[in-house]
Formats: structure tokens, sequence, C-alpha cells
């Protein structure tokens, strides 16, 4: 599986202590992200994570355009729920895309847990089968 990490400024310390606590099954999976936040996850747990631009430098987009191409099975996106949302920004429209193509997505850690949890037990492997086809 490929998951697509990427948090806003107030909630990278969050995912970096996220991605520690689930080094072990987070490094069974291919990984990509937003600058910054792959630096900083990458940093902390010497996980492997291709590096995207920042999200306003294209960041976002990049991860969105896979998605499109059905390349990512799961985006983390810790977002901040204290800065407005704009419902035609690129964070937007990554949220958008992942209903489009039925991608899992948490944007807090408490969804986060469920769904890596739901990855190791393998209940995401619905997502091979869809690759497949
Ligand atoms: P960053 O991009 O990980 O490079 O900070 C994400 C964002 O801009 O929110």
């Amino acid at each position: 599986m490929t998951i697509a990490l990427t948090a806003h400024d107030a909630k990278k310390e969050l995912i970096v202590q996220f991605c520690i606590a689930y080094c072990g099954i987070l490094s069974h999976h291919a990984l990509c992200g937003t600058d910054t936040t792959s630096k900083m996850v990458s940093e902390a747990t010497g996980l492997e994570i291709v590096r995207f631009l920042s999200g306003e430098q294209g960041g976002d987009q990049q991860i969105a355009a896979r998605i499109a191409c059905n390349e990512i099975d799961l985006l983390l996106f810790f977002r901040d729920p204290l800065v407005p949302q704009m419902p035609q920004s690129d964070q937007a429209q990554l949220l958008r895309l992942c209903d489009v193509h039925n991608i899992p997505v948490a944007t807090n850690i408490a969804t986060a847990e469920a769904l890596i949890h739901a990855l190791e037990r393998g209940d995401l492997d619905w997502r091979n089968i869809v690759h497949a086809g």
C-alpha cells in the first residue's frame, strides 16, 4: 500500500508522534508526503518517504494527482481545524478526490489510529483488489 502524509503546521508535531508510535506498521508500506511533513517524520523515525513539494508549492496537488491515478491507498492529512478552509483550495480538492476515488482518509489522529489498525489487520486489502482490477 502507498500512504500519503501531510499536516498543517500546528499538527506537524502530532503527525511525527503518530508516525513514531506506528513506525513498525508504516515501515511495511510505501510512504510519500509533502516536503516539511515528510522531512520531520523521516528524521524522527528513519522511515523512507518520497518527498513532494510543500503544500502551497504544489505538494497537495502532487498527492491529488496520484490519488486520481489510483497510486495512493491511504491519506493521513492532519488538519488544523482552526485554520479556515477555502472551498476551492488545493487541500479541499485533495479531500474531494479522496471521496471521488474512495480513498480512506484521516484528517485527525483518532481516525488515523482507526485506519492504521485497520491497515495492520488487513481490512484495507480491498485496495489491492482495486489496483489489480
Ligand atoms: P509541508 O506542506 O508538509 O511542506 O508543510 C503541507 C502544508 O503546506 O500544509
